[in-house]
């Protein structure tokens, strides 16, 4: 039987509760706030990432540095916004220098990921980078699958570059601004007409990046991670490279 909103509001707060006392794998003892996620319960898109970079493990919250601005825009161009969707990771703690997840962490932290698309049944996933379309693709390549909705069950997921990718790659930052502009086409078959029937917005002054400076990064270090330190080089083949 499917939950009502408060239902799911109270499961998805008792989910973030767990999640952030979790000792489940050694990513615990290096964090400063576990990240669980959060949205709308009642959300019929979910986005799933990677993990907490730098200022996500400060302030607790999921896509909050310049991937995070840059993801704000995407779901912008499209006409929806962070409170319409429900935004998770695959790992809710930080790996130490951004390192990727590893394989026992992701298995730890999936019962948490579990959890919430439980109690969320969002009719539409879509994957940004590698880990999480590992979930549901393994052994693919992102370069092949990205932006190529699948049905798997009840659920159809969309496979995306990390937004983070378009941070070091200006020729995907395109792909993955033409893989975005395609959703609401699609989500209005999936979900309905609503998300079809918004105009493709302007994205607004406030939400605009600023071209990454270095040394510009407020904690005095290149700013991190699954944010701005992935480790896409300049240049790479995109059906090729080892893609966030
Ligand atoms: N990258 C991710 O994958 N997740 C976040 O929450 C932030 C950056």
């Amino acid at each position: 039987m499917s939950m009502d909103a408060a239902e799911t509001q109270a499961a998805l707060a008792a989910i973030a509760r767990t999640v952030s006392t979790c000792r489940d794998c050694a990513l615990a003892s290096g964090r400063t706030h576990a990240v669980p996620g959060e949205g709308a319960a009642d959300a019929e898109i979910m986005f799933i990432g990677e993990g907490p970079g730098f200022y996500e493990d400060q302030q607790g919250r999921p896509f909050v540095g310049a991937s995070g601005k840059f993801l704000d825009e995407l779901l912008c161009s499209i006409g929806l916004d962070r409170k319409r969707v429900f935004i998770a990771n695959v790992v809710k703690c930080r790996p130490p220098q951004n390192r990727d997840p590893q394989p026992d962490e992701i298995e730890a932290c999936a019962k948490h990921l579990d959890a919430q698309l439980a109690a969320i049944a969002p009719k539409v996933i879509v994957t940004l980078g590698r880990h999480s379309m590992q979930r549901y693709f393994p052994g693919e390549s992102i370069g092949r699958v990205h932006g190529q909705p699948r049905r798997k069950g009840d659920v159809v997921v969309v496979p995306m570059y990390h937004p983070a990718a378009a941070l070091h790659q200006a020729s995907l930052r395109k792909v993955i601004e033409a893989d975005f502009a395609r959703l609401p086409n699609f989500l209005s078959k999936v979900v309905g007409g609503d998300v079809e029937a918004r105009p493709l917005a302007p994205v607004p002054a406030h939400l605009k990046r600023e071209p990454l400076a270095a040394g510009t990064s407020p904690a005095a270090k290149r700013p991190t991670a699954r944010d701005e330190d992935t480790s896409a080089p300049a240049g790479a083949d995109p059906q090729q490279m080892r893609l966030l």
